[in-house]
């Protein structure tokens, strides 16, 4: 139910440092539609690329996508006239199924003894050594080796450390592929060392079409509540989190019947390592509502609960902006804390215990 960090971006990899028989995902080789012309560009002069890319960009927009379609255009045996993987090769084989022995992903996912992926706060520092280690052996099937690591920032500074060198100077034929939306929180040691590149944005109608054709039916409510990014919005586009959503607005549409105890116990209904998660999408959720209740109360037309005008008007009027601005300000400072321990439902009730506040009852 999370619209976190990593939302949509691109397929889960829960094999990257796990044992070789673990199930395998398929991997995407095309890119994105709005990513045509940059990889066109790209493959056009493969020839100049550094080793080490540095694919930026905000999260949900498909940077993870086109670092996979970047990395089997490289494995590709047999590429076509523009450059791009063919499809049909060994190489695309492999790929596709996720078994390319000259492809590495790393994320902060950890396998567990019987291949049970779970996700993990850091990439580690041996999962960064283990990469070196893979680095250093001869291409299995005598082309290139292209390693990812999405979200980059996500490795701790031991790893960090430890990946300096070989970013810097990786062995002929290794390209290293990093993907960050927080550029910013990767060390300048790390990104001086790669070529950054901006990953290509859609326009609102491309993000649209493209999730119409995954299926979306209301492409325009999920981009709403996805800030425009495609991927992200697929992931919120689904029943079961439409309807989660939809329970909390209603209840935060109504403040006055609103008990922080009985929905901080929907928090804890989750599993235990979702409940993170379920407190990640509250605070997006509320910071989205509280946006809506200033606009409106501002003549503007909310941007996230386009559906639900009536019932913000009817409180944005009830509402001081300054404590509105306040408590905006204090879901911003929960949002930083979630890579903390804590305990989602308590963080959880106190948030809403405020938000009931703010309405002076
Ligand atoms: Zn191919």
């Amino acid at each position: 139910m999370s619209a976190g960090d990593t939302a949509g971006e691109g397929l889960a990899n829960p094999r990257s440092g796990a044992g070789d028989d673990a199930e395998a995902p398929r991997r995407r080789a095309r890119p994105l539609p709005w990513q045509h012309r940059l990889v066109a560009d790209m493959l056009a002069r493969r020839a100049g690329w550094a080793h080490a890319l540095l694919l930026t960009g905000p999260a949900g927009i498909g940077k993870r996508a086109l670092a996979e379609a970047l990395a089997v255009a490289l494995l590709c045996e047999s590429p076509q006239g523009d450059g791009s993987a063919c499809g049909e090769c060994p190489g695309c084989r492999y790929a596709a199924a996720g078994q390319h022995p000259d492809l590495r992903i790393v994320e902060p996912i950890d396998v567990d003894d019987e291949g049970v992926a779970k996700p993990v706060e850091s990439i580690v520092v041996d999962r960064i050594r283990a990469l070196i280690g893979w680095v250093q052996v001869t291409s299995h099937r005598g082309g290139a080796k292209v390693a990812v690591i999405a979200p980059a920032e996500r490795m701790n500074a031991a790893a960090a450390n430890a990946l300096l060198k070989t970013l810097e100077e990786p062995p002929p034929g290794t390209f290293l592929i990093l993907v960050s939306h927080q550029p910013g929180r990767l060390p300048a040691t790390i990104a001086s060392r790669c070529q950054r590149i901006a990953a290509p944005r859609p326009t609102a109608a491309e993000a649209a079409a493209w999730l119409a054709g995954q299926g979306v039916a209301d492409p325009g409510r999920a981009l709403a509540q996805a800030a425009g990014a495609p991927l992200a919005a697929l992931g919120l586009a689904g029943d079961e989190y439409q309807a989660e959503r939809s329970a909390w607005i209603a209840a935060l549409a109504r403040p006055a019947a609103l008990s922080a105890v009985t929905l901080g116990a929907r928090i804890d209904a989750l599993p235990r390592e979702s409940r993170k998660d379920g407190l990640a999408a509250l605070i997006g959720w509320l910071s989205g509502w509280c946006s809506d209740l200033a606009r409106v109360r501002c003549g503007a037309a909310p941007l996230q609960n386009r559906d639900l005008r009536a019932e913000l008007a009817a409180l944005a009027g009830s509402v001081a902006p300054i404590a509105l601005f306040r408590y905006h300000r204090s879901l911003m400072e929960a949002r930083a804390r979630l890579g903390h321990p804590l305990q989602p439902r308590l963080v959880a009730e106190a948030l809403l215990i405020d938000y009931r506040d703010l309405f002076g009852r």
